[in-house]
């Protein structure tokens, strides 16, 4: 029997669930979720579930920054059933030769939109620290603590060598499990349905989205086809004959306990902003160096080893990309079983107490995942070229945080409503514009974590 759906979306990872949730709050009611997979179980269940408004492109500023009013309007409605917080992203560097840099980049943040950015020098400044819980009352914008004695009033636990530390206000962490399942529920009270299956084909007629095939046999009868299938992205689109300009990345991340209170349970995302050596002994270095397949582990890492405290136990996640890996997507993800121990041991640099793990790190829990990315690292928002057709996606390591945000967007295409000014930079037609072909030769830093 062919059953018939006003809008078929395929994936059910946030993405998905947003847009589902953003399109029965517009109104329309018979909405068809269709996964292989369980809801919000494939990347969206392996992310660090922070968020930040504090991005250098204007564009990507302005989808978070509403983005981030969705949440707020969410949590305020659920009484904040996903425990958004706002303990902000801090980032640490104890090279002075970078002090004007960061001051001026973030003066450039500050006024693209992301809020005041105040500097303090002396221990008598007016910085206020975040409260652990909640997002209500919490200052906008940055703070920038300059000189170690400060830094280390306000964050014992990180290394005397710091001279700077930027502090990104409206930013921090939630459940992404609990945000997704709000949205899920939200939507399905309005009327959104769940099907377990895969999409195995989209049939066009007189050019336009007709049907859509599922694993299970049915063809479902439906003029609009979102494709949301997140690392899947393009595999999706090609059953629309539409070559989509993404790639996939492996992005892994370890949790260990820590029992030596080496990260502050009440701490901010913590970025160590500088590049460094791994710290070994003496002869563990020369051991390394000696050996061609080790040798890479004594030369320069890259910046960006970052960790939070996360749960009400003794928890931190450890996350650094210190290698980029594009592959196609598997599941389940290849896992490095060397990861955690490079990861603190790069952290160590910025909190030097984890040097308390190195003899015998505690046993750490390793998972993994995809960053469906464009080039210049901005979503695929918008008409995927077929009449009914549309993607949303390639939302990177921004996922989480940009998930109400493009939904939204996604949501003013599907009934004609009013586009906001950073539309056409989110549509998959922006890549025919030469003007914006020339821009992306030469794209700057998109601040990924
Ligand atoms: C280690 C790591 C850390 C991260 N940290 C953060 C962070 O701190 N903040 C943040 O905002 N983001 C973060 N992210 C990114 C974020 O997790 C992702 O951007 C987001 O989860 C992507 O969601 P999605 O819905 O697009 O994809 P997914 O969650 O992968 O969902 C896609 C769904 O589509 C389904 N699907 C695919 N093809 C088909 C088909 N043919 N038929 C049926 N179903 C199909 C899949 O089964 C899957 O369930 C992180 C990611 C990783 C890997």
């Amino acid at each position: 029997m062919t059953k018939t759906a006003d809008i078929i979306i395929c994936g059910a990872g946030i993405t998905g669930v947003a847009a589902a949730h953003s399109l029965s709050k517009a109104g329309i009611q018979n909405i068809l979720l269709v996964d292989e997979r369980p809801p919000l179980s494939f990347t969206s269940d392996r992310s660090t579930e922070c968020y930040r408004n504090w991005w250098p492109d204007p564009e990507m500023l302005a989808l978070i920054n509403h983005s981030i009013d969705l949440m707020e309007e969410l949590a305020e409605e659920s009484g904040n059933v996903f425990h958004m917080n706002r303990r902000g992203y801090l980032y640490v560097t104890a090279d002075e030769s970078k002090v004007t840099g960061l001051k001026s980049a973030s003066r450039r943040t500050s006024e693209l939109g992301a809020g005041p950015l105040r500097v303090h020098s002396s221990d008598n400044s007016s910085y206020q620290p975040a409260r652990p819980e909640g997002f209500h009352d919490s200052p906008e914008g940055a703070d920038l603590l300059l000189g170690n004695e400060l830094i280390r009033k306000y964050f014992p636990y990180l290394t005397d060598r710091a001279v700077a530390a930027l502090h990104a206000r409206r930013a921090g962490w939630l459940s992404a499990q609990q945000l997704g399942m709000y949205l899920l529920e939200t939507g399905r009270r309005r009327g959104a349905r769940f099907e377990s299956a895969r999409v195995t084909g989209v049939d066009v007629a007189n050019e336009r989205v007709n049907s859509v095939q599922l694993s299970s046999g049915e063809r479902v009868d439906s003029p609009i086809f979102i494709n949301a299938a997140g690392p899947f992205l393009k595999n999706v689109g090609k059953l629309l004959g539409v070559d989509l300009p993404v790639h996939t990345e492996l992005h892994l991340k370890a949790a260990i306990k820590d029992p030596l209170g080496v990260v502050g349970r009440e701490a901010p995302l913590l970025i160590w902003n500088d590049t460094q050596r791994l710290p070994w002994a003496e002869d563990e270095r020369e051991a390394l160096a000696e050996d061609d397949e080790t040798r890479w582990l004594t030369e320069i890492f890259p910046a960006g080893a970052h960790t939070r405290p996360e749960g009400a136990g003794d928890d931190i996640l450890m996350l650094w990309e210190y290698q980029t890996k594009v592959m196609e997507p598997v599941d389940p993800p290849p896992l490095d079983e060397q990861y955690p121990e490079i990861a603190l041991r790069g952290l160590a640099a910025m909190l030097p107490r984890m040097e308390g793990y190195f003899a015998k790190m505690p046993r750490p829990q390793l998972d993994g995942g995809y960053y469906t990315k464009t080039r210049e690292n901005r979503p695929l928002v918008g008409p995927m070229g077929v009449e009914g057709a549309y993607v949303i996606g390639a939302v990177s390591g921004y996922g989480i945080m940009s998930a109400c945000g493009v939904a939204d967007l996604l949501t003013a295409y599907v009934i004609h409503a009013k586009l906001p000014s950073y539309a056409e930079d989110f549509a998959l037609s922006r890549y025919s514009d030469p003007a914006y072909q020339r821009k992306l030769e030469s794209w700057g830093d998109s601040g990924q974590l």
